[in-house]
């Protein structure tokens, strides 16, 4: 299955390409029609959907991804204006759900017969390839900014990945990266390629099968790159074209206000997503002014008729601490944006108290910081460098 489609334009491409001539990026041509709940895999986490992913489970680590708990906190309600439902993705094995893509990007490469994959992340994303890799014998060469800090060092270096710290333009390294791997047969497994959106797909699907036959009335999450979102909304998609679900629940995407390109391209009516200055926020892991699935993000919002909303830190903090005090669990302040997002819409009047909402906790917020190891191998290079010292490896 290496046939692509642009969800914009249906142009069709090959494997490795990762974008449209349009310039939007492809997403696996999937043929749905099969699918029902009866045809679920007796398979742990995410591969009990193995009808609709295009590999296998590779076993290991990769067997932990996915099948996160849907839970109802009702002592939720009243601070979220709806019946809250939280998927708590920070049950996955590295404690995000950066493990579902991660996962399916491992099967592909071993599948494949390389015995590398990369990425270029600081964060879960980096935390998740590394993990999965190791799990699966794999190395692993992360790209990290050069200014990463030590303690975000030792969460990634646990797994024992090749970590460069990449001195030049961080952003142009989202493309750089996935240039050099097809060169050098690296698979670059960032945020928003065709596989990981692939694996991605699976939190919907799980929040759809425990809403079987009916579905929620709106599904709310964090939106960085909009890799999620994508694969979120294809899930949706393809259940519809199966006939397992009748009309897909309206997806609302939060950001954080000091980074909001999405948010903003949605309240401007703008057909596209363009980049902002972008500040700080404490909700760093979706602080992304350039997302490279922006505009497919917001297509998913306004086609399901939800919405994309900006949630300032203080309104992140009071539903960061609402999940822990009155649900019991600590997530990390980039997943609560999605209870904060919520809170907003009821108060609006867009979401009401008789909704089934499910907010998506994409990230844990606790977790020990290992002692430093001397485990990974840590080096510098510049951008411009980059080729050549992935290659000579
Ligand atoms: C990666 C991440 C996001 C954003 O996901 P995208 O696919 O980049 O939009 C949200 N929350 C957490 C905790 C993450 O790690
Ligand atoms: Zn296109």
């Amino acid at each position: 299955m290496t046939e692509r489609i642009c969800y914009a334009c249906g142009e069709r491409a090959a494997a490795p390409a990762t974008r449209c001539d349009c310039g939007e990026p492809l997403w696996l041509d999937t043929d749905p029609h099969d699918f029902d709940w009866n045809a679920v895999a007796d398979d742990p986490g995410m591969w009990r959907y193995a009808e609709l992913l295009p590999f296998d489970s590779p076993g290991g680590v990769a067997d932990a991804a996915g099948g996160t708990p849907l839970l109802r906190l009702s002592r939720l309600d009243e601070f979220a204006g709806v019946r809250l439902h939280l998927k708590d993705e920070g049950s996955n094995p590295t404690g995000s759900f950066k493990d579902r893509g991660s996962a399916l990007g491992v099967a592909a490469a071993l599948e494949s017969g390389v015995n590398i994959v990369g990425t270029v992340s600081h964060g879960n994303m980096a935390m998740s390839t590394a993990a999965n890799a190791a799990s699966a014998g794999l190395d692993c060469v992360v790209l990290v900014p050069d200014d990463i800090p030590e303690s975000r060092i030792d969460l990634i270096s646990q797994y024992g990945p090749r970590l460069l710290r990449v001195s030049g333009d961080y952003a142009a390294l989202y493309d750089r990266s996935l240039e050099l791997g097809v060169e050098l047969e690296i698979p670059f497994y960032n945020s928003d390629v065709p596989l990981r959106v692939e694996g991605q797909k699976t939190t919907a699907l799980e929040i759809c099968e425990a809403f079987a036959p009916g579905v929620p009335d709106a599904i709310v999450l964090p939106v960085s790159s909009g890799g999620h979102a994508s694969g979120v909304w294809k899930a949706l998609r393809e259940l519809k074209t199966a006939g397992t679900i009748d009309q897909l629940p309206r997806l609302y995407f939060a950001q954080a206000a000091a980074c909001a390109p999405i948010a903003e391209a949605f309240d401007a009516g703008d057909d596209a997503v363009s980049p902002v200055e972008g500040g700080e926020t404490i909700a760093y892991s979706i602080a992304n002014r350039d997302p490279p699935s922006g505009t497919r993000a917001l297509t998913a919002a306004r086609e399901t008729d939800g919405g994309v909303v900006a949630v300032d830190d203080d309104e992140i903090r009071a539903a960061r601490g609402a999940i822990a005090e009155s649900g019991g669990l600590s997530v990390e302040s980039a997943s609560a944006t999605s209870l904060a997002a919520i809170r907003r819409l009821a108060v609006d009047g867009e979401l009401g108290e008789e909704d089934d909402v499910v907010a998506v906790a994409t990230g844990r917020g606790v977790s020990e910081s290992p002692p430093s190891s001397e485990r990974a191998t840590v080096d510098r290079v510049d951008i411009d460098e980059l080729g050549e010292r992935l290659g000579s490896r």
